[in-house]
């Protein structure tokens, strides 16, 4: 067996973030990585304070994207140099300007903020966000009545290995399809549990 916390795969996705699980067992210990699957609902772009979410990132560069970025950070600026209180009204009472039906328009610049959604103090509180609300029943139900010790990780890196039995992996997945599990997490909970060894 590896030891714990080996660094193995790079799964090329959109980013998110995922917990390894470590579990202690008086014959060893074993451990999966749950991850979280955003439905992009759009919902969090709705949410207080959309804009002030951390400064851009491009993949590749999109000078046009950033310009219209810029600009629109000008003009809140101004807005919030003009009347902080109807600044303030304006952010938590208009959804993102970037959204359109429900899609982000500026997706592969959007801020670090939003890229991290909800794996932030802030994100992790919201009650709003349904796949959020389904990870966190999925997590519950593996940890429930073990000891456990939880490694929250951004998908940037390359994935944790992880080491468990086939009955312990079965085990998991029934817990987790009986957490309401959909297809598409089920799939992807597949992607981050592949063994490298
Ligand atoms: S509310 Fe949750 S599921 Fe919807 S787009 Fe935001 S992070 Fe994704
Ligand atoms: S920049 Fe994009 S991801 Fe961020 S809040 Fe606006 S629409 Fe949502």
């Amino acid at each position: 067996m590896k030891p714990f916390g080996v660094k193995s795969m790079l799964i090329p996705m959109d980013a998110t973030f995922y917990v390894h699980i470590e579990f202690k067992a008086k014959t060893g210990g074993w451990s999966v990585n749950l991850p979280f699957l955003c439905s992009k609902c759009g919902l969090c772009c709705t949410l207080d304070d959309f804009l002030t979410a951390g400064k851009l990132k491009s993949y590749p560069p999109n000078f046009q994207a950033h310009i219209r970025t810029h600009k629109l950070y000008e003009e809140l600026g101004k807005r919030w140099a003009a009347d902080p209180v109807k600044y303030d009204r304006y952010i938590t009472q208009t959804p993102c300007p970037f959204l359109f039906d429900r899609i982000c328009s500026i997706y592969e610049i959007r801020p670090e903020g939003c890229r991290q959604f909800p794996n932030t103090s802030f994100g992790m509180l919201t009650q709003n966000c349904e796949s959020l609300n389904r990870f966190k029943r999925q997590l519950a139900v593996l940890k429930q009545g073990k000891s456990t010790k939880i490694f929250r990780h951004f998908v940037e890196t390359p994935i944790i290995s992880v080491q468990y039995t086939k009955k312990q992996y079965q085990r998991c997945l029934a817990k987790l399809c009986n957490a309401g599990m959909t297809e598409a997490e089920l799939s992807l909970f597949c992607e981050f549990n592949k063994k490298t060894f």
